[in-house]
């Protein structure tokens, strides 16, 4: 019997149907006995399945092939008549019909695992305790994972502009973009676009993008978008956006005034959807920004509540939230893995530019105010990929090993160049076991590709 007062109780309940709620809810089914709910407001599955990794793959995919129909007829492959262009209204349905399809994955896949799938809001109105509409449900142990969303910039006529959730609605290719903002929803989208046939204009606050990346990354990355064809606009505060869509006029403090366009894109980062979840009322800690504070397990200020992914602010990507949620369920009901916990050090990421990044570890700048700078040996190659040695069209490939102490262990690897995205997964295994630049050498290269590389830098 529930307490007095509660619809259902639970041992584990779980706030928020996205990549880490869902891993986690559904490997702590997996232990006998565990009774687990889980609350979802909107689609199963979160961010990354309906407005991140999983549609923005797909559009990159797309971008790239535009890319890479002219190097096509460089290598010699004859198409009957030019290329015409990309269909927006043939993808668009399509994706959205994938995307439909992995929903209902996941609602077959939380029945399967004996989950409870509760629908609504939920708001915590006590320890543990949490209210969907007109329902109680209270749990053991309940875990956070309501994820985020993305920052609108209160300027007057910012709600003229979209969002990364907005991009996911378009219908059709936007003539004219401007994009704001730095990091790697800007960078991405605005290549995907550029390489589409948009006109992009980038604005940027500063002189370069991704400016907490390697300063080699962040140099070569802000070069290719520009190389690519893309207006960047640099050292650019926007203050107004007037007139209507399509024909939006965007201005900026220092002077700019760009109009004609159709389409005003806000990538300025994303914040912790915790405002309105009750958390006081469990004494849950938010820190300046609004993120719940965990410690390294996981724990939040409040007794057998946790939380994981992107609402608790570190490493925002899905496979961060889906291990941590994961190694939570085994912590909690697992027999002897009491001590599990998420590490956080050494995650690799790519981000989808044209061309891809990937890295690791330590930039550069950190690895030498950690060690000293006497101690931080780096090698580095800058290359123009075989690829590219048939093609007009040329992308540089520039990779970096950090390395630090007599050993030289490998504390960073940073990457830009074609297929880096497809190369960081096997080189991360290597430093996560605490490699060597020796053990690297150690490897005969395969030839030729780029990866062969990282394996021969003197
Ligand atoms: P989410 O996936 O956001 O899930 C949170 C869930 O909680 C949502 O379904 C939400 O509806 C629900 N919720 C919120 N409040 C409530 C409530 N009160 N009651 C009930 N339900 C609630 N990461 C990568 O690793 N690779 C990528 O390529 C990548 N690309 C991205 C591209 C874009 C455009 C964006 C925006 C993000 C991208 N990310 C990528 C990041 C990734 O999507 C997130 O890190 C990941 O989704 C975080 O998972 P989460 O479980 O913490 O939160
Ligand atoms: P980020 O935090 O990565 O970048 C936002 C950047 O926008 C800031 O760093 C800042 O750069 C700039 N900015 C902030 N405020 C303003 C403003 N008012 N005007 C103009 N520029 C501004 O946020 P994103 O939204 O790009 O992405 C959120 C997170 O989602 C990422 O950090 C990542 O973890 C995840 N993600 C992962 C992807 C992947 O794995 N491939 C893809 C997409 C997202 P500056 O200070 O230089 O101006």
């Amino acid at each position: 019997m529930p307490p007095i007062g509660v619809t259902k109780h639970f041992n584990y309940l779980v706030l928020g149907g996205g990549s880490g709620g869902i891993a986690s809810a559904r490997r702590a089914a997996e232990f006998t006995n565990i009774s687990v709910g889980l609350i979802e407001k909107s689609k199963l599955g979160g961010t990354c399945v309906n407005v991140g990794c999983v549609p923005k793959k797909i559009m990159f995919q797309a971008a790239h092939f535009c890319e890479e129909v002219k190097d096509m007829t460089d290598y010699g492959l004859q198409f009957e008549g030019p290329f015409k262009g990309f269909d927006w209204g043939h993808l668009k349905p399509k994706r959205d019909a994938y995307i439909q399809k992995l929903n209902g994955i996941y609602g077959t896949n939380l029945d399967k695992s004996k989950v409870e799938l509760i629908t609504g809001t939920g708001r915590i109105i006590g320890d543990r305790k949490v209210q969907v509409d007109g329902s109680i449900y209270s749990a053991d142990h309940l875990l956070i994972a309501v994820g985020g969303y993305p920052i609108w910039p209160q300027i007057p006529g910012a709600e003229k502009g979209i969002t990364s959730d907005g991009f996911f609605e378009l219908e059709t290719l936007p003539k004219k973009t401007v994009v704001v903002g730095a990091g790697y929803i800007a960078v991405e989208m605005a290549g995907i676009l550029q390489a589409l046939g948009s006109e992009v204009h980038f604005l940027i606050r500063h002189d370069k993008v991704l400016r907490n990346f390697d300063e080699m990354l962040s140099n070569s990355v802000t070069e290719e978008l520009e190389h690519s064809g893309i207006t960047m606009v640099k050292n650019a505060n926007v203050k107004a956006v007037k007139g209507s869509k399509p024909n939006l006029t965007i201005e900026t403090e220092e002077g700019h005034v760009i109009d004609g366009v159709d389409c005003l894109l806000w990538a300025i980062g994303r914040a912790p959807a915790t405002k309105d979840l009750g958390l006081e009322n469990s004494n849950i800690k938010v820190d300046k920004k609004g993120h719940v504070i965990v410690d390294d397990f996981q724990n939040t200020s409040s007794p057998n509540t946790y939380s994981v992914g992107d609402v608790a602010g570190k490493f925002l990507l899905t496979p961060v939230a889906i291990a941590a949620g994961r190694k939570l369920a085994h912590r909690l009901f697992d027999q002897g893995q009491e001590g599990l916990k998420q590490d956080y050090e050494n995650i690799p990421t790519v981000v989808f530019s044209h061309p891809p990044i990937g890295t690791i570890g330590l930039t550069q700048a950190e690895a030498e105010a950690k060690f000293g700078t006497d101690q931080i040996k780096v090698y580095q190659s800058k290359f123009t990929a075989l690829y590219h040695s048939m093609t007009d069209r040329k992308q540089m490939t520039n990779m970096k090993l950090v390395c630090a102490g007599p050993e030289e262990k490998v504390v960073g690897l940073h990457m830009i160049g074609r297929a880096c995205d497809e190369m960081l997964q096997g080189f991360g295994v290597a430093i996560k076991m605490g490699a060597t630049k020796k053990d690297f050498d150690s490897v005969v290269a395969i030839h030729p590709t780029s990866a062969e590389e990282l394996v021969t830098m003197r």
